[in-house]
């Protein structure tokens, strides 16, 4: 399946969302879902809707403007509350027709960083989280 993550802390959030679950996503059963950027696989499992509402930043909603879900914003770099836990979003280099955006996530004193591999360390020491999650990790790097 393409890369995706259940973060569940009272209720159930999904990050990313790609071409693989098309037609699956009510069995995740998410309250949201948060994409990281337009890439297909990451994104295009929400082309016919979501149950849900959909968390992304305002350049990936300018690509997939079409997409029949709630389109949610959430700003760069300011803690935003999505069913109780916090993601923070930082815009990371990958592609300059879909942007992405690496997220801190925390809730309670647990936090973890999610992004593409490339930045994924450095983002998470300066931001002193310890745990990382790493998607498109085997894309190749881009200096
Ligand atoms: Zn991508």
């Amino acid at each position: 399946m393409h890369s995706s993550l259940l973060v569940a802390y009272r209720r159930r959030v999904m990050i990313d969302c790609g071409l693989d679950w098309l037609g699956r996503i009510n069995e995740v059963r998410p309250a949201a879902i948060v994409i990281t950027h337009a890439h297909p696989d990451h994104a295009w499992g929400l082309k016919e809707g979501a149950p849900c509402p959909v968390y992304a930043s305002a350049e990936t909603w300018d690509v997939l403007s079409a997409y029949p879900v709630e389109q949610m914003i959430i700003p760069p770099r300011r803690r935003t509350g999505i069913c109780g836990i916090d993601f923070e979003a930082f815009p990371v280099d990958h592609s300059t027709r879909a942007p992405a955006a690496g997220y801190r996530v925390s809730a309670g004193r647990a936090a973890f960083f999610y992004a593409r591999f490339a930045e994924i360390e450095l983002m998470a020491k300066e931001r002193g989280v310890r745990a990382m999650v790493a998607f498109d990790g085997m894309e190749e790097v881009i200096p």
